[in-house]
């Protein structure tokens, strides 16, 4: 074994191979893969070996596509068979809204390039005849999917490597991880030490263990699975052609072949159960766990009423074995913030249908800086410290229990809440707040009026929620609103190097003492990875307001870009919590609470001041993701009780109510503002955002300059799109095509109901050619493309005029 490398990545099950695979093919040989057993001793060689193309995210979707077609490639390099079997396969729904959800998906698949049908029951059974089309309201047809042998595709990934020079140890532990004054590591294996430059912890069910060598915990947990394998069954043997891959989402069961004549089918359980839920037994390798038939018989049941012939078939044999899963079932991939070139590569709960496309964007990202595509979805900072081990334990459980389940786009899920809340959590509950979940924070999505029940239906259409959300947009445009905003991410940014940093860093303008500016943050290549407020409140102490959900993101970044040592960046997390009001009324409000003149000229748009607001110490921003007057009041957590109370009972005069994030989301959509995760997300170029006009060129060196200008003097790829779309009673949600003189041309990121614009609107990326045309665009919702026209302005006041004057 080699004693320097310039990346050890532990764990030879299929992502770790993949990782190993992808390291080589970027060119970098010197790299070693260290198991501590024989290649695949985790979850992976008692894998069904199921792939497909179905995921929440469109990204990860079409990573799991590259992993589907990057097979044939791998077997050729390496002359090591992965098993293949590209049956095709069926998903089937048995309810109207699981039909809307393959309509959703086939319309997703059209921009994604992946190719996906409906068909008929017809179609459907003579296809797949052990199905009983009785039981079915609908199937989509996917050229993607099938079947492979998981040990075949692992020694694949590695034998590819090593041809290409990589090193792979087995049967040697990894029992210490230390970091080095060098920023590289030290390992301490079974067969003596290595540095290495960069570690990559892929050590799937140990991947735990091997995080807590490096000071980790990691939100990971594994579940016990179990699947099992008929008997010959006479109409499998009859069948002329290998049976489908089966995806039965109401019987919440896959199926495929086995053998000649035999199906494997697997269910996710809705009691399923953890395995080793605080730590992962070393001595653990190729034995399996007992099989508990009585866990999944209500599932086998609806197998055996959807397909007759399976209950007739014996079974010939159960497997059940342990795999790991995150809180929301996407893996973690990426650097981890605070450990110098510490990667992880784990969580993956389909391994043979995400590893190609895990090991490709953490390769890319190790030797580029960057992954290449957009892995938002499986970024290991979507997580933080809040992720504790009980909470990932109820997460996971949730998870598995409804992993074939229909997830609607308006469904908050209750496991592991509350856990974070702001101290005026209960006010907005007896308020009638309905709850959603942000970057493990409780806030209020609406407000049900008094002597409604607090509950939204879920559905992929509009809610109950629809007219209290419409009442609450009417009072923001006409009145004052109040909103807690504890989500938004709070950096403070202090010390005799903070502007320069500041200046470099983010591409906008580093703004006067007392104002806020407007501030995209850039990668490289001129991608938007940050879009912020930055306040200077004294000469060395500033501001930065983002998106909660990326905190980690970009604490990860900032660390990244190196401060020096005379800049100190704090996140202020829930220390310092928000109310915001907005609307019309909002200064006569705010000028009833305090002593000081809030008029226009003393205290203008995009200005920043701290003010005492009753009696409570406050730090006030002028400005509103509303698009109206409004104000941002945070205060250290301890006054936010007080600083409610002070605003609610003078708000009483003005018409003051509370709205919630569904309110602000029409209302943004109404003023096309762009929001991070959805317009803004690091493979956008900055001048394909709209957020051009916030860069400040006068700035020599800020990151992301030179790309941009690039940008700018080429014309962008692609233009963010405000779209007026037909209404008929249903709204874009995000993720569907946009189709133009019957071609798919783009994509929508947003959609929703502008409830004051009375519009249904969706916000997408079309080719920058086509944004000037007005007219023959159709945007796919639940299966009808429906007419949508260019708005070319915001809907609402499009000059700006009201949250300025
Ligand atoms: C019953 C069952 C059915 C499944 N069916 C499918 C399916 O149809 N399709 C699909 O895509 N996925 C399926 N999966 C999931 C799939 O098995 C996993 O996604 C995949 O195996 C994850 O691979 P991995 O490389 O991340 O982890 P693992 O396979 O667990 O590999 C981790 C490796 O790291 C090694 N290791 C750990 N710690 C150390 C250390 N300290 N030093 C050195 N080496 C170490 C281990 O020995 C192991 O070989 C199934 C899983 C189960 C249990």
């Amino acid at each position: 074994m080699k004693s320097h490398t310039r990346v050890a990545v532990i764990g030879g099950g299929v992502v770790g191979c993949s990782v190993l695979f992808h390291l080589t093919k970027l060119g970098w040989s010197d790299v070693m893969l260290i198991e501590r057993s024989e290649l695949t001793s985790g979850s992976t060689w008692h894998a069904a070996g199921g792939m497909h193309t179905v995921n929440g995210d469109p990204n990860i979707a079409k990573l799991q596509a590259y992993t589907i077609e990057l097979y044939q490639e791998i077997e050729r390099l390496s002359g090591q068979s992965c098993g293949m079997h590209l049956t095709a396969g069926l998903m089937l729904a048995a309810s109207p809204e699981r039909l809307d959800f393959l309509k959703l998906l086939r319309a997703r698949a059209r921009y994604l390039g992946l190719d996906m049908e409906l068909i008929s029951l017809d179609d459907a059974e003579r296809l797949f005849p052990l199905l009983d089309k009785r039981q079915f309201v609908g199937a989509l047809y996917n050229v993607l999917e099938g079947h492979v042998d998981p040990t075949g595709v692992t020694h694949a990934y590695a034998k590819a490597a090593r041809q290409n020079g990589a090193e792979v140890v087995r049967f040697n532990r990894v029992l210490e991880t230390h970091p080095c004054s060098d920023g590289g590591w030290d390992l301490v294996t079974e067969q003596g030490s290595v540095h290495a430059e960069h570690v990559v912890n892929a050590a799937g069910l140990w991947a735990r263990e091997v995080g807590r060598m490096a000071g980790l915990e990691l939100p990971v947990l594994a579940m016990e699975h179990q699947y099992l394998i008929t008997e010959d069954i006479p109409e499998v043997l009859a069948s002329p052609r290998e049976m489908l891959h089966v995806i039965d989402f109401d019987g919440e069961l896959y199926m495929r072949q086995e053998g000649r004549g035999g199906m494997l089918i697997g269910t996710y359980e809705r009691n399923g159960k953890p395995w080793s839920e605080r730590t992962t037994p070393w001595e653990f390798g190729h034995e399996l766990l007992a099989d508990d038939l009585d866990r999944i018989a209500p599932s086998l049941e609806t197998g055996f009423t959807h397909y007759p012939a399976l209950g007739r078939a014996g079974i010939k044999k159960v497997i059940n074995g342990p795999f790991t899963f995150t809180p929301d079932g996407n893996p973690l991939v990426g650097p981890v913030r605070g450990l110098h070139h510490y990667w992880v590569a784990c969580g993956v709960m389909a391994g043979l249908s995400q590893g190609g496309g895990v090991g490709l964007a953490l390769a890319n990202w190790i030797v580029h800086g960057d992954p290449g595509y957009d892995i938002w979805a499986m970024d290991v900072a979507r997580y933080g410290d809040w992720a504790t081990m009980a909470y990932t334990n109820a997460k996971v459980r949730e998870n598995y229990s409804r992993r074939w389940r229909i997830r609607f786009p308006n469904e908050e899920l209750p496991a592991g809440r509350p856990l974070r809340t702001t101290p005026i959590h209960d006010r907005l509950e007896a308020a009638g707040g309905v709850f959603g979940v942000s970057y493990g924070l409780e806030h209020a999505l609406w407000y049900a009026p008094h002597g409604c029940d607090p509950v939204e239906e879920v559905t992929f259409r509009r809610s109950n929620a629809h007219q209290p959300v419409g009442a609450e947009c009417s009072l923001v445009r006409s009145a004052v609103g109040l909103m807690d905003i504890t989500t938004y991410a709070k950096y403070e940014i202090k010390g005799r190097g903070a502007e320069a940093w500041l200046a470099r860093v983010l591409g906008g303008r580093v703004p006067k003492t007392g104002r806020l500016a407007l501030n995209p943050m850039l990668d490289g290549h001129g991608h938007v990875v940050g879009d912020f407020t930055l306040g200077k409140l004294a000469p060395e102490h500033f501001m930065i307001f983002g998106s909660g959900i990326a905190e980690s993101y970009h604490l990860r970044w900032f660390d990244q870009h190196g401060s020096a040592d005379s800049v100190t960046i704090r996140a202020l997390g829930t220390n310092l919590c928000g109310i915001a009001i907005a609307g019309p009324r909002s200064r006569d409000l705010l000028a009833s609470v305090v002593r000081e003149d809030v008029g226009n000229v003393a205290f203008p748009f995009l200005h920043i001041r701290q003010l005492e607001v009753g009696i409570v110490p406050a730090l006030v921003g002028r400005l509103s993701f509303t698009g109206e007057l409004g104000y941002e009041i945070w205060v250290t957590s301890d006054y936010q009780r007080a600083l409610h109370a002070t605003l609610t009972r003078a708000g009483a005069e003005f018409g003051l109510r509370p709205f919630g994030a569904r309110a602000l989301n029409s209302l943004r959509l109404e003023k096309s503002f762009g929001n991070w995760v959805r317009e803004f997300r690091p493979v956008y170029g900055v001048g394909e955002t709209g957020l051009e006009r916030f860069l400040d060129f006068n700035k020599l060196d800020f990151i992301g300059r030179s790309a941009a200008l690039r940008e700018r003097s080429e014309g962008p790829k692609r233009r963010l799109t405000t779209f007026i779309v037909g209404d008929a009673g249903v709204d874009a949600l995000g993720d569907e095509p946009v189709w133009h003189d019957g071609t798919v041309v783009g994509w929508v990121t947003s959609g929703g109901y502008g409830h004051v614009a009375d519009k249904s609107i969706a916000l997408g990326y079309i080719p920058s050619a086509l944004a000037t045309a007005a007219q023959g665009f159709e945007i796919e919702i639940i299966g009808e493309r429906r007419p949508a026209r260019v708005a070319h302005a915001a809907l609402v006041d499009p000059d700006g005029a009201r949250m300025r004057s």
